[in-house]
């Protein structure tokens, strides 16, 4: 079936973002079984206060693991947060129109802040790509 993300013109996909910035955060995923983890390390480009990133027009250059989504690439809906208005209009479910509540300002760190080898104790569970 046809993604309702498929008829968006490009100011509607963009408008379509509501800045929460939960896909900005570094995931981790288990090489075992895929299971996607989300922590509360933020993205180095990401700023902290307006939840933006500081180079969007570049994002995917500058940082390869950025899940820049695109309607070339609905494959990335797997890892998207579930509270994702991309991911729940793909799948034809209500969006969720209380940006405040999913925006990750004052719950994340840099990831400049945070040794790669402590990433998993920063796994969260208000983050996932589960209900
Ligand atoms: S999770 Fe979805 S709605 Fe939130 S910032 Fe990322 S792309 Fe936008």
């Amino acid at each position: 079936m046809k993604s309702p993300l498929s008829g968006l013109n490009p100011s509607e996909w963009e408008a379509l973002c509501d800045g929460c910035a939960r896909c900005c955060v570094v995931k981790l995923e288990d090489e075992d079984t895929g299971e996607i983890f989300y922590t509360d390390v933020a993205c180095r480009y990401l700023d902290l206060d307006t939840g933006r990133c500081t180079d969007y027009a570049n994002r995917s250059s500058i940082n390869p693991d950025c899940a820049t989504l695109s309607k070339k690439n609905l494959a990335l809906m797997r890892i998207m947060p579930s509270t994702c208005a991309y991911r729940r209009t793909h799948e034809r479910r209500t969006v969720i129109l209380d940006v405040k509540s999913l925006s990750v300002c004052g719950k994340v760190v840099s990831e400049d802040e945070v040794a790669e080898r402590d990433l998993e104790d920063h796994i969260v569970d208000w983050i996932s790509v589960d209900d």
